[in-house]
């Protein structure tokens, strides 16, 4: 993990602000979807990927409907029938 050196107060609704060089450093736009972890007591951002509904992957990924499928999983439901 590497520290930033910056600090920002949470406001009364709970919200803090990324700072623009980090947002611009990590590609992170209006409106993207950030994933939320905790780790003991620290709380980790990451841009969400776009990943399979089905396994998770990242890679190899398509969109088909508005849902995200890997073709892994495209073949393997080929082979269904
Ligand atoms: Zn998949």
């Amino acid at each position: 993990m590497k520290k930033t050196g910056v600090y920002r107060r949470v406001d009364e609704l709970g919200r803090i602000v990324l700072p623009k060089e980090i947002r611009d450093a990590l590609e992170i736009n209006i409106k993207d979807p950030m994933e939320i972890y905790t780790d003991g007591n620290s709380v980790i951002l990451k841009k969400l990927e776009d990943n399979c509904i089905f396994c998770g992957r990242t890679k190899d990924i398509t969109k088909y409907k508005d849902k995200i499928i890997c073709s892994k999983c495209i073949q393997s439901i080929m082979a269904l029938k």
